[in-house]
């Protein structure tokens, strides 16, 4: 459980502030300045960015590394000692994730520690209040410092609407523990999906002190890593992580309420996502919205001549196999000129399979029979790709580095 958030007064309305048009390092020092950080005087602050994976900045996939830089700068400039920290996705190093994405350098030039926040065992959490999760393993460099600060990048997401500050914390769960959140099973009677329920409950523990949201360069589309980049040129920062979400969801073009992560949290008292409640500066930030495309609702219109069959699988395959099309689906019918249709089957649920799918997934291996198998648990997008093909990777048109096929549960 993280410490008590300084900066909230229960009596007082959210507050949170935006800042566009100036580019990424003034536009996050105008938003901090525009907040009362005197609560961070002589604290020891974690500054949480999206580095969860290896890519380069203005990808709009992880924080751009000026956001980083004048974080760090704001939050000294108050008093405070910083440290930059992330547990990144399965199979991607941090260090690796930190140089790729430019925050190592604005950190090393200003001397400001970068943590592997996997090095170390984590911290058993039991939590209370949770619905589908009851014990998370926590990093323990997380817990260790005084305040946290949250810098997610405005992103939509397949799975869970938006990925903003409530659910950037998922990178302060240790290691391959955060994938479990993709793989509970659905609550009966519940229609909203485990993982949205899950990230609910991870808030009940882990709710960042500060939310500093990054929409430098966005993604749209099929997010988290997956979509496309979307330049916006704005930063919005605020205590209430879930009012500095509901801020940016407008921005975004969607609302809180839409999310259900967000609304989860927020029925439950997690923080204020009506907008009518927080107190927003400047008064024409609704001028600057913007409209993010959503992820495709049907994916055979984005993936003509493929077809996914899936039962009951959770969000962990389903990103691992929309990651393999959206990389490889193009090079893939190139590569086999003679196939006119893919079809793969997912889940938990199959009895029977048609004769030539592809069987994605260990909860496949019961009814694959003679089928073409992918393992694991998650499985990988370069597996997929290696069964197929034989050949663990081939030549991509957009030159992505082998990072980018991990799976995409995040
Ligand atoms: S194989 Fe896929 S669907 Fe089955 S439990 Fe693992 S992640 Fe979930």
């Amino acid at each position: 459980m993280l410490a008590k958030n300084p900066f909230l007064q229960s009596s007082a309305r959210p507050f949170v502030a935006v800042a566009h048009g100036q580019g990424a390092y003034a536009n996050t020092r105008a938003a901090l300045q525009a907040l009362d950080l005197t609560p961070v005087a002589g604290k020891r602050i974690l500054i949480k960015p999206n580095a969860g994976r290896v890519a380069l900045p203005g990808e709009g996939i992880t924080t751009h590394p000026e956001v980083a830089a004048a974080t760090i700068d704001a939050l000294r400039a108050a008093g405070a000692e910083v440290a930059i920290g992330e547990s990144p996705i399965t199979g991607v190093d941090a260090t690796e994730a930190f140089e790729a994405t430019g925050i190592a350098t604005v950190a090393r030039q200003r001397d400001c520690p970068l943590i592997d926040l996997d090095r170390r065992p984590p911290v058993d959490v039991a939590l209370g209040e949770g619905q589908v999760l009851h014990r998370i393993k926590v990093c323990a460099e997380v817990l260790e410092h005084d305040l946290v600060v949250s810098v997610p990048v405005m992103k939509m997401h397949m799975h869970t609407g938006v990925t903003l500050s409530v659910k950037n914390m998922k990178g302060c769960l240790w290691r391959r523990s955060k994938v479990k959140l993709h793989m509970l099973p659905a609550v009966e009677g519940d229609a909203n999906k485990p993982i949205n329920i899950a990230i609910a409950d991870m808030a009940s523990a882990l709710r960042p002190h500060l939310a500093i949201i990054d929409g430098t360069v966005g993604m749209e589309g099929l997010g988290p890593s997956a979509g496309d980049p979307k330049t916006v040129d704005i930063v919005v920062a605020g205590a209430d992580t879930f009012a500095a979400d509901a801020v940016a969801c407008r921005l975004m073009g969607t609302s809180a309420e839409a999310v259900p992560h967000l609304a989860l949290g927020a029925a439950r008292g997690y923080g204020v996502i009506d907008l009518d409640a927080i107190d927003v500066t400047p008064d024409n930030w609704h001028d600057w919205a913007v409209t993010f495309a959503g992820p495709p609702a049907n994916l055979s219109i984005q993936f003509p001549n493929v077809t996914v069959l899936d039962n009951n699988s959770c969000s962990a395959c389903q990103s691992t196999v929309l990651l393999f099309l959206k990389r490889y689906r193009d090079q893939l019918f190139d590569y086999f000129p003679d196939m006119e249709h893919l079809t793969l089957a997912i889940g938990k649920g199959h009895q029977e399979l048609p004769e030539q799918t592809l069987c994605v997934g260990n909860c496949t291996a019961r009814p694959k029979d003679q089928r073409p198998f992918v393992k694991g648990c998650p499985p990988v997008a370069s597996e997929i790709l290696r069964v197929l093909t034989g050949k663990p990777s081939i030549d991509t048109k957009d030159g992505r580095s082998p990072q980018a096929d991990q799976t995409d549960a995040s």
